[in-house]
């Protein structure tokens, strides 16, 4: 079998800014397996982002592993993580902009994105004709990227993403800033890449459509694993040290900081609010 596509252990990162430290992600644990698509979803500034950004080798973690593919990141030098994402992980950041070339053209970015692979030049800007394609950007193919609109430049990163065919590709809301029609052409692309060529695919969103179309959501909140759905049915995720983030729905009756007995039932475990009489 082959070893998982992204698997992190005990992943930790701390922000540390001159007056405060901020803790982004505590102790995520996360297996994607080879050919798989997860979405991951969760409130702004719960760590979603952060965690893209390690799996990319962008970020070196505060603490906890990440291995892709079998391969430990930690052990790769600085220009094998940089080989790494030119041609095994494709990466689409959040602003779109920063995934570009400005002064290139949209076909030029796609044909750069390619230098590493042995293919005619010929054959690469066919190969970007076709990506330019299926995300509808042709009619823009020749303009500077830096002109193209926000929504324009979304599609050409992920366009550029997917270039080299990549074995994983981590993209961070790729359809935040896309009209319907657009959304729905990048969401096939995505699937197309999936089904063709095997592509892991890990992507943060908030967009119904795509999560609903990924073979597993992941909901990250405040730096945990709080949820994971599959198939439509959404689970609790008990965690290494025991935890579970009890749903929303369920706070009214346990709010935070309250306290609660817990009971075996002969099918499970049921939690009540403890009644505590004040002395
Ligand atoms: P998300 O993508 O889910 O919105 P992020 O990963 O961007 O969340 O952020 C997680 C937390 O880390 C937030 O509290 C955010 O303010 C903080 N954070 C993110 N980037 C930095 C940074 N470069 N320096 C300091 N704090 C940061
Ligand atoms: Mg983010």
């Amino acid at each position: 079998m082959s070893p998982p596509a992204v698997r992190c252990e005990r992943l930790v990162h701390v922000y540390a800014t001159v007056d405060e430290e901020v803790t982004a992600l505590r102790s995520i644990d996360l297996e994607v397996a080879a050919g798989e698509t997860i979405a991951l979803l969760g409130p702004s500034g719960s760590g979603k982002s952060t965690l893209l950004w390690i799996l990319a080798g962008l970020t070196r973690p505060t603490a906890g592993t990440v291995e892709l593919s079998g391969r430990p990141l930690q052990g790769l030098t600085a220009k094998e993580t940089t080989n790494l994402r030119l041609k095994d992980v494709g990466v689409v950041l959040q602003t779109p902009a920063r995934n570009l070339l400005p002064y290139e053209s949209a076909v030029g970015n796609v044909v750069f994105a390619q230098r590493p692979l042995r293919r005619s030049g010929r054959a690469k800007r066919e190969r970007a004709g076709s990506l330019l394609d299926a995300v509808g950007l042709t009619s823009v193919a020749h303009r500077r990227a830096g002109s193209l609109s926000g929504g324009e430049q979304q599609r050409l990163a992920i366009a550029t993403a997917l270039a080299n065919a990549p074995g994983v590709l981590l993209a961070d809301e790729p359809t935040s800033q896309l009209d319907h029609n657009s959304a729905a052409q990048v969401l096939e692309l995505l699937r197309h890449t999936n089904r063709e060529f095997g592509t892991t695919i890990v992507t943060v969103t908030h967009d119904a459509a795509v999560g609903a179309a990924m073979d597993r959501t992941i909901t990250i909140r405040d730096g945990r694993i709080g949820a994971e759905g599959r198939a439509g049915e959404e689970y609790l995720v008990v965690g290494r040290d025991g935890t579970i983030q009890l749903p929303e729905a369920f706070l009214g009756t346990l709010p935070p900081g309250s306290l609660a007995t817990a009971h075996r039932t002969p099918d499970g475990i049921e939690l009540r609010p403890a009644r505590i009489d004040q002395p």
